[in-house]
C-alpha cells in the first residue's frame, strides 16, 4: 500500500528534462549517455534505448509509455524535427531524455539536429577533457579529424585541436604542420536570463586581466540597460565594452595586439558573428562569447545553435524558477510577460522599452500567450531585452 502510493506520489513529481552531451569522437558522448541509464535502472526508473530509423517521427512507435528516461545516441543521424519531438517529449510527456552526438560532422561542418539541441536542451554538456591527438599538442581536441585508409589500415576518426583540424581526410600518420600564430579558442557561455551569464563572462575577462592579457569586450549596441560602454550584469557587475550596432563594427574595432576578446548578448548579432569568431579563434585569439540560446518563445535564438556547434568549450548555465511555487533550479527558458500575461507568439524578438517583463522559468512553467494584442509601444530608455 505504501509502496503504491510512493508509485503515484512519485509520478506525480516526475518533471521531465531534456541533457544533450556532444563533442568529437573518443569523446565519452556514449559512455556518458550509458551512466545515465544505469542510475535511472539503480533509482528503480525504467529506461528505454531508443535507436534504428533514421526518420525521427518513427522513433516514437517504438517508445514504451512507461519508460521515465529515455536515451538517443548517434543523434547526428536525425535530422530538426528531432529538436521538436524530443521537446515534447520532455515537456509534455514528462520523460528525462539523454541525446548524444555530434555537433561538426568530421569536415568541421555544423551537421544534424544537436546545434539546436544544445540550445533546447535544460543540459547540455560538451565533452571537451579529451586532448588532441596530434602529437606533442596539448590543446583540448573539439574536432574529429578523418584519416586515410592506407596500407591495409582503414579509414580512422581521431580527435584533434581546432588548429591540428583538416576539413579533407589526411593521411594515416600525423604531418608537422607549421602554424604563425599561437592557439586559440572560442569558449561559449548560454542559458536563459538571470542564469548568470554575464557574470561568468566577467569573472573569465577579470582572470584573463589579472593574468596580463590584452582584452577587448563587446556588446550590441541596442542593449542599453544599466551602460552604454560596460557589460554589466543583472547585479550591477561591470566590464568595460564597446557598444556596436553590427558585427562589421565590431571587427573595424578589434586590435591587433588584443588576445583576448569578450562578447556578450551575442544573440542579438547577425549570422556573420560566427564566422567572425571561428576566424578569430583560428588565429589565435581566446574569444569568450555569452548569449541567450533561446528566444522569449524558447526557439534557438539567432546565431546560438551555430556558436554552440563551432564552441571548444561551451558552459550552459540554468537559473531558479521564478515561476510561483516551482523552486526548480533547472530554469532553461526566458519568459516574456507583458502586463503580467505571457506574450503572444506574434509579440516581437526583440522589444525595446518598458511595457515587457522577464523571468527565468523551467520548461515546465514556460507559457506562450495566446491572445494577440497590439504591442504597447514605448520609448522610455529602460531595457532592451529579447
Ligand atoms: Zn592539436
Ligand atoms: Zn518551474
Amino acid at each position: 500500500m505504501i509502496n503504491e502510493r510512493y508509485r503515484e506520489d512519485r509520478e506525480r513529481r516526475r518533471l521531465g528534462s531534456l541533457s544533450a552531451f556532444s563533442g568529437p569522437t573518443h569523446s565519452g558522448k556514449t559512455k556518458k549517455l550509458e551512466a545515465e541509464a544505469e542510475r535511472a535502472q539503480r533509482q528503480g526508473r525504467r529506461s528505454q534505448r531508443l535507436h534504428g530509423p533514421a526518420d525521427a517521427n518513427q522513433l516514437l512507435d517504438q517508445l514504451d509509455p512507461a519508460a521515465e528516461l529515455v536515451t538517443i545516441d548517434d543523434a547526428q543521424r536525425y535530422d530538426d524535427r528531432l529538436v521538436e519531438i524530443l521537446n515534447d517529449l520532455a515537456t509534455i510527456h514528462r520523460v528525462d531524455v539523454v541525446v548524444a552526438g555530434w555537433e561538426l560532422d568530421y569536415t568541421g561542418q555544423p551537421a544534424g539536429p544537436l546545434p539546436e539541441l544544445m540550445c533546447s536542451a535544460d543540459f547540455a554538456l560538451k565533452l571537451d577533457d579529451g586532448v588532441c591527438a596530434q602529437p606533442g599538442c596539448r590543446n583540448l581536441a573539439s574536432r574529429t579529424q578523418r584519416f586515410h585508409a592506407a596500407n591495409g589500415t582503414p579509414e580512422r576518426f581521431l580527435p584533434v585541436c581546432r588548429r591540428h583540424h583538416t576539413p579533407d581526410a589526411r593521411a594515416v600518420s600525423f604531418q608537422e604542420v607549421w602554424f604563425d600564430e599561437p592557439s586559440g579558442s572560442l569558449d561559449l557561455i548560454s542559458g536563459c536570463m538571470f542564469s548568470g551569464k554575464t557574470q561568468e563572462l566577467i569573472r573569465r575577462l577579470d582572470q584573463a586581466r589579472f593574468a596580463g592579457s590584452t582584452i577587448q569586450a563587446f556588446k550590441p549596441a541596442l542593449d542599453d540597460r544599466y551602460a552604454l560602454e560596460a557589460v554589466a550584469s543583472h547585479r550591477e557587475v561591470r566590464f568595460p565594452a564597446i557598444a556596436v550596432p553590427d558585427v562589421a563594427a565590431l571587427q573595424d574595432q578589434l586590435r591587433d595586439d588584443t588576445r583576448v576578446v569578450g562578447i556578450d548578448e551575442a544573440q542579438f548579432f547577425g549570422p556573420d558573428i560566427v564566422s567572425l569568431v571561428a576566424e578569430l579563434a583560428d588565429r589565435g585569439r581566446h574569444v569568450i562569447v555569452a548569449g541567450l540560446d533561446l528566444d522569449f518563445l524558447a526557439r534557438p535564438f539567432g546565431p546560438m545553435p551555430l556558436l554552440a556547434a563551432y564552441a571548444d568549450r561551451l558552459t550552459k548555465l540554468q537559473a531558479s524558477c521564478q515561476y510561483p511555487g516551482c523552486g526548480s533550479r533547472q530554469a532553461s527558458r526566458t519568459q516574456r510577460l507583458l502586463d503580467g500575461e505571457p506574450a503572444p507568439p506574434d509579440s516581437p524578438l526583440v522589444v525595446i522599452g518598458g511595457a515587457a517583463t522577464y523571468e527565468a522559468r523551467c520548461r515546465h512553467h514556460h507559457r506562450i500567450g495566446v491572445h494577440a494584442r497590439p504591442e504597447p509601444v514605448s520609448i522610455v530608455e529602460e531595457s532592451a531585452e529579447l
